[in-house]
């Protein structure tokens, strides 16, 4: 397919769109005001479908029935081997229907199909499969305390949780919050991006299915000022856990500074990819390459400031150059695609004016630059050259395919330029010197850092940010503790 010519419209007929209905109280129902909202294919710019549009009565309903399941219902109330159960049996449901959750996001998302059949829908499998194993495994501990006494700990579930995500990977997300929100007991109220609501909902169906019970996990889609706001400043959540931008943080936190909800925050990045001299530079590249191509760009960790030694600058730059210039840009259906669209028109329009900005600030820009295609969200992957670290290019999140290739002299030096960024989500280091790269990862203020490697994402792994890049971890047990409370029993003995 040439990059200039129009996207055939072949896709549309791959993927029935089952569910577009709010999940509450176990039951899929019509939004209370009966308004819809159209959720569009990013690839073809065409409506998908029309979804039912929760807003604030909706949030409300949706935390009744959450509040009556964790107050008065079977889930953290049943023993914690069957709560784990289910929530395998919902892995597999989700497993099982890979191949239909894979095109429902391609078609909302925009996607490759390779990478949400590689990744989205595998992960979030693997995800809900991690935290159902730590079901009944979530405990306290005795502790010796002075006098006659005996002190132990229980954990509990916080309680009711509103569970607000973003669009660049819907289903992950959702399970990166469900995992451990379902796990420790607590029950949920899904708010999924207004750009991608499809493969929540029908995972919500699958839910269902798994014998997760009615009010347990509630699905209200809609947008974040409306139904987004309502269920942070809903008095019967006790938690919101949220991932998206700093400046939605900023809001939600002010919304909530007058009660004591518990918050936990996965926000954005400028994540610096280091690579030394002594790099074996092919992996780099292609480290590097992923690092800020995967998803269009539109991951949170992405590598958008590559820090490049000054003696292999121009090598790098041309090699990196050479293999974007080649990625195949097309149909997220086709199997054969590598890069997909960008999510609406809005981050379309947003990248667009980087790619302006970085030209006009005197960066060089070696590769891409461009829309491509006369329809749909689609830009070229995009690289600049000759970046200085006051660009803008070099110190906003644009959130697309839109790397910035810095110079550096030594390591002191790009250590102190790898955090000159309120940001702190993830980082990477490239070269053969185990003490180099350890004197990075220490150095560096990021949640994550790679070595030699780039987007290793495990269930198993805590992740989250420091700094502007979040509050709290999520994966790994850590995030445990983000939906527990812990009691200390003390017993006069
Ligand atoms: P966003 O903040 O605009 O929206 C995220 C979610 O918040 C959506 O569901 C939206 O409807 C809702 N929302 C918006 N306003 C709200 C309000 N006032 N109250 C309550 N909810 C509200 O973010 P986005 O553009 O969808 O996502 C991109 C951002 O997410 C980037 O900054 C990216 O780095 C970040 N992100 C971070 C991680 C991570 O794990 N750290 C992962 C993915 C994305």
């Amino acid at each position: 397919m040439s990059q200039s010519s129009p996207l055939p419209l072949t896709h549309k007929a791959q993927v029935e769109v089952r569910q577009t209905r709010l999940l509450i109280d176990g039951k899929f129902c019509d939004s209370l005001s009966g308004k819809t909202f159209a959720t569009i294919d990013p690839a073809t710019e065409e409506v998908i479908a029309q979804v039912a549009e929760g807003d604030a009565e909706d949030i409300d309903l949706a935390v009744q029935a959450a509040r009556k399941a964790f107050d008065s219902g079977p889930w953290h109330r049943m023993d914690a081997r069957e709560r784990g159960r289910r929530m395998l049996k919902w892995a597999d449901l989700i497993e099982a229907h890979m191949e239909e959750l894979a095109k429902l996001e391609v078609l909302d998302n925009g996607k490759p199909i390779n990478e949400a059949l590689g990744y989205d829908i595998p992960s979030a499998a693997a995800t809900l499969r991690y935290f159902a194993g730590w079901a009944d495994k979530i405990h306290g501990k005795t502790i010796p305390i002075s006098g006659p006494f005996f002190t132990y700990t229980r954990r509990e579930p916080v309680g009711v949780c509103g569970l607000i995500i973003p669009w660049n990977f819907p289903l992950a997300m959702a399970a990166w919050k469900l995992g451990p929100a379902l796990a420790t007991g607590c029950t949920a109220i899904l708010k999924p991006a207004e750009q991608t609501p499809l493969t929540a909902l029908r995972a919500g169906e699958l839910a269902l299915e798994a014998g997760i019970p009615p009010g347990v996990l509630n699905i209200v889609p809609g947008f974040g000022p409306t139904a987004g706001a309502a269920l942070v400043q809903h008095p019967l959540v006790e938690k919101i856990a949220f991932t998206g931008e700093y400046k939605t943080a900023q809001t939600i936190k002010q919304a909530t500074v007058n009660s004591m909800k518990r918050l936990s925050f996965e926000l954005g990045g400028k994540s610096p990819n280091i690579i030394f001299n002594d790099a074996n530079l092919e992996e780099a590249i292609t480290g590097s390459f992923g690092a800020i191509f995967l998803n269009q760009g539109q991951n949170c960790c992405a590598g958008s400031r590559a820090f490049v030694q000054n003696n292999i600058y121009d090598e790098f730059v041309e090699q990196f150059a050479e293999k974007a210039a080649k990625r195949k840009l097309g149909d997220p259906f086709d199997p054969a695609t590598e890069h997909g669209a960008q999510i609406d028109k809005a981050q379309f329009d947003k990248i667009m004016h980087y790619i302006a900005l970085g030209k006009e600030q005197g960066a060089e820009c070696v590769t891409g630059g461009e829309r491509a295609f006369e329809r749909g969200y689609f830009i070229q992957p995009t690289i600049f050259k000759e970046v200085n670290e006051n660009m803008a290019i070099a110190t906003d999140e644009i959130f697309g395919p839109v790397a910035s290739v810095l110079r550096f002299k030594n390591i002191n030096e790009v250590i102190e330029k790898a955090n000159n960024t309120p940001f702190g989500l993830a980082a990477a280091v490239w070269t053969q010197d185990i003490d180099k790269a350890n004197a990075v990862a220490a150095g560096v203020k990021a949640g994550t850092v790679w070595v030699n490697c780039y987007n290793i994402v495990d269930p198993a792994a805590p992740f989250g940010g420091f700094k502007l890049s979040g509050l709290g971890r999520e994966l790994g047990e850590q995030a445990l503790d983000a939906y527990t409370e812990t009691k200390t029993v003390t017993v006069l003995r």
